[in-house]
């Protein structure tokens, strides 16, 4: 892919809270971000995403909402209504203000069994609801050591569709909460491969899809990360729940994203 086609989409850095904090903590984290990004002007070179536990969606809206930062569930079920006792639909997602969620994150494929058609069922039914959705899809440790990370990036990503705002999240399992992050080379090899794929399947609808970086994403190592042209932004979990580390991942990529605009790129 050209820097010319990467320059057209505004990174996105994503922050998965996963099953941590309660709402006073969200609160105050909310509005350590919001300060951040008012006081930096970075918010007009990157979009910023969270995503916390169901709970905690209305105080990240309250919080973030009004200065156009996104707020999304981690999780949805692949039915509008029912009974299934537990899961949260799409429907209710939108009602409490979220406007993205997470589809097939790794530890829903690892502790819930969610597989692929599953996750492009919930997918489907994210958009259905008005939901834009992040799909997360990577290869294990195991699967890479064996040569299968292509094969396993093509299954993944074989029952998707280019419904509207559609995000691809490339997340190695192996780097996820672990501390040991994909180089740039690597992770540029993955991210290109996937974009080849997406421009085979959706054709020109591709170039709006952006595809996130994610796995241990730190403001140390994001520079790197940032200037590989495939990628268009980080899924980080451990470090989003930590401000002035989130807002530092967010500086990287919007300086990265300043400096093709200086380049003439946009
Ligand atoms: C994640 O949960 O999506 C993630 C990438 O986590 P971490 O940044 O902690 O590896």
């Amino acid at each position: 892919m050209s820097d010319d086609a990467r320059a057209t989409r505004l990174p996105l850095v994503a922050g998965n809270w996963k099953m941590n904090l309660v709402r006073w903590e969200a609160d105050s984290l909310c509005r350590k971000i919001r300060a951040g990004l008012e006081a930096s002007g970075d918010a007009a070179a990157c979009e910023v995403a969270v995503f916390p536990s169901f709970p905690l969606i209305p105080t990240a809206v309250d919080a973030l909402a009004a200065s156009g930062h996104a707020v999304g569930g981690q999780d949805l079920h692949a039915e509008e209504k029912g009974a299934f006792t537990g899961d949260v639909s799409g429907r209710q997602l939108v009602d409490v203000g979220a406007t993205c969620v997470l589809c097939g994150h790794s530890e829903r494929r690892r502790f819930h069994g969610e597989g692929d058609q599953l996750v492009a069922r919930k997918a489907a039914a994210a958009a259905r609801a008005g939901l834009k959705p992040v799909v997360c899809l990577g290869e294990t440790g195991e699967e890479r050591r064996g040569g299968k990370t292509f094969a396993v990036l093509d299954r993944q990503l074989e029952p998707l569709e280019p419904w509207p705002g559609l995000t691809i999240a490339y997340e190695p399992v192996w780097a996820i909460g672990t501390g040991e992050t994909a180089t740039p080379e690597l992770a540029g090899e993955a991210h290109a491969h996937l974009r080849g794929r997406l421009v085979e399947r959706f054709g020109a609808a591709a170039a709006d899809v952006r595809i996130l970086y994610g796995g241990s994403v730190t403001p140390e190592n994001s520079t790197g990360l940032a200037e590989v042209p495939e990628i268009d932004g980080a899924l980080v979990g451990g470090a989003s729940l930590d401000p002035g580390r989130f807002l530092g991942i967010i500086v990287v990529f919007a300086a990265s994203f300043r400096a093709r605009a200086a380049r003439g790129l946009l």
